[in-house]
């Protein structure tokens, strides 16, 4: 199933190139009460109503995908996880360009070059950054180098804590695209990656039943007719089991919370007015408009 946020907060099922509306099933979410809880209440549920779900979208309103403006599919991650240095290539450009992450320069040695997510762990960019793809990514800084890098996301379907690596997929509800952009400099990496629409998700979340192997899929990002990255998941060094029992074992995972799996080489500049396309087989292809903010 591939299921979206779009338009004013609603939630469809994609078939095709058609959304069929399944917003009605929010009304079995109970009143929120204070607190609320620290994560995703509709992807939390989406095992348990998915074949509701599923009859909803039989006879829902459907909509032209092609019309509709695509949110993150995920509203209410409680944390967004970010993996550096994750594709040797990208490791190799780092090593070639100190303008693409500054910290490396004071974290290198001559025998290995720049550091890899297997000596660095994993950093956090905030939950307020987090945007679909016709939201579009608005450059703060568009003086300054803002780069796009593409990367399979991972989404958390269920809590865990000390997860072990064979029943890590487990835990996975779906899969998606994901931008992590960032603004290239001297501050620390969560900072310059938490600008506000600089993680983008989507189009859809496609259940992990459609995605046989998370580390076999071919992915391109475009900026404008321009290709930029082109790569495969199973170029990864740390895989995808492993990340899921790192990360919980420094933090609960949480339903809705989201790992961005690290990118490949290509990385590069954008500016107002561009449009980013990104291609992942198994999930699909979006489009995302660059602007200057405000
Ligand atoms: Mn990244």
């Amino acid at each position: 199933m591939r299921i979206c946020r779009f338009n004013d907060n609603r939630i469809g099922v994609v078939r095709g190139d058609k959304v069929h509306d399944v917003t009605s099933i929010l009304d079995r979410l109970e009143p929120v009460r204070y607190p609320a809880p620290v994560s995703d209440r509709l992807i939390a549920n989406l095992d348990a109503w998915r074949a509701d779900i599923e009859k909803l979208a039989d006879k829902g309103q459907t909509f032209d995908a092609a019309s509709v403006r695509f949110l993150s599919p995920v509203a209410n991650p409680s944390k967004i996880i970010g993996v550096p240095t994750n594709y040797q290539a990208h490791r190799a450009e780092m090593a070639a360009d100190t303008t693409i992450e500054h910290r490396n320069r004071g974290e290198r040695d001559s025998s290995s070059g720049v550091q890899t997510v297997l000596d660095q762990g994993f950093f956090l960019k905030a939950n307020s950054s987090l945007v679909g793809p016709s939201e579009g990514v608005k450059l703060r800084f568009p003086d300054r180098r803002n780069d796009h890098e593409a990367e399979l996301g991972l989404v958390i379907g269920k809590r865990g804590s000390d997860i072990a690596e064979k029943d890590a997929l487990d835990y996975v509800v779906g899969y998606a695209m994901a931008l992590d952009m960032v603004v290239r400099g001297k501050e620390d990496r969560s900072f310059r990656k938490s600008i506000d629409t600089y993680s983008v998700l989507g189009p859809w979340l496609v259940t992990k039943d459609e995605i046989a192997d998370p580390e076999t899929l071919d992915f391109s990002l475009w900026v404008n007719d321009d290709l930029r990255q082109k790569s495969n998941t199973s170029d990864m060094i740390m895989k995808v089991r492993q990340q899921i029992a790192l990360a919980s074992s420094f933090y609960t995972l949480l339903p809705g919370d989201i790992i961005m799996t690290g990118t490949c080489s290509g990385v590069g500049r954008v500016a107002p007015g561009d449009v980013m396309t990104f291609e992942m087989q198994g999930i699909g292809r979006m489009q995302i408009p660059v602007m200057a903010n405000g």
